[in-house]
């Protein structure tokens, strides 16, 4: 079966350019005939907020868009991200880092696409990593390198076209899968939902194309399908910048007080749309 989904984090409210995302979801959904769910992404409880994720809901039923089915809360299924994490941990394929941000922007090195992490944590002896364990918080990393001898240095996720798009794993760079202060990540808990909700097909913006290579290794690792990907272009203003940072990063909410109808909001979208 196919199947969709839209996956908005109540860290903020939906503006022209989530909604357009929601758009081009819902747009594939009707095409192929497909389902199309909505997953609010709130597993990070430091910035998510309920009312957030209220306002989306109702935004969109305002806008005319509909799902298949409930909505589903990440905060309702951390027992799914756990059992993931502890797997992986069971694989050896992560490893715990003890660096904060500013130890590791002192000693990071250009390049690598996402984390440019220098691995040091790797390089701690065993007796210091378990008591370090016990004194500190600590992320959990992936062993890229690792990851490459186990699975091949070269891997590849499938595009809209099914076409292969073939990334290097070491150029991956260690990210974190288990976050030190909310212990999932969104890599982790958007692969897990993927799976476990049967999605055929990921339809987000290109801003994420650089999280999909990461996705793609954990799916190998959990033993999950991997869903077919495809990131629609995002909406910019007209000189050329991200709407996000832009005088339409306006919330939904803020121009339905203002007195737009939903075919107004509609119409505002087509005009900034390639
Ligand atoms: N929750 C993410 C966001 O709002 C989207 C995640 C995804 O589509 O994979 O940017």
């Amino acid at each position: 079966m196919l199947k969709t989904r839209f996956a908005p984090s109540p860290s903020g409210l939906l503006h022209l350019g989530n909604i357009y995302s929601a758009l081009q979801c819902e747009a594939w959904a009707k095409s192929n005939k497909a389902q199309m769910i909505l997953r609010i992404e709130d597993v990070d409880f430091h910035r998510c907020k309920t009312e957030f994720s209220q306002q989306i809901m109702d935004d969109l039923a305002w806008l005319g868009i509909h799902f298949d089915g409930e909505p589903s809360f990440q905060q309702q299924r951390l027992d799914l991200y756990q059992e993931a994490l502890d797997k992986l941990i069971a694989m050896d394929v992560l490893y715990p880092c003890f660096c904060s941000r500013k130890e590791i922007q002192s000693v990071a090195t250009a390049n690598p696409i996402l984390d440019n992490y220098p691995r040091t944590c790797l390089a701690l002896p065993p007796n210091e990593v378990l008591n370090l364990k016990k004194k500190k918080p600590f992320s959990w990393r992936l062993d890229t390198q690792k990851v490459a001898q186990l699975m091949g240095w070269k891997e590849a996720w499938i595009d809209a076209n099914d076409r292969l798009q073939s990334f290097d794993v070491a150029d991956v760079g260690d990210v974190i899968i288990g976050r030190k202060d909310i212990q999932y990540s969104y890599h982790l808990s958007v692969v897990v939902d993927d799976a476990q909700q049967g999605i055929s097909h990921v339809i987000r913006g290109e801003d994420l194309r650089s999280s999909t290579p990461v996705h793609r290794l954990l799916q190998l690792l959990l033993g999950y399908e991997s869903p077919v990907y495809i990131h629609h272009a995002l909406l910019v203003d007209e000189q050329g910048a991200r709407l996000a940072k832009s005088k339409y990063s306006t919330p939904l909410q803020l121009l339905r007080q203002q007195g737009l109808s939903a075919d107004d909001v509609l119409e505002r979208i087509s005009k900034v749309s390639l």
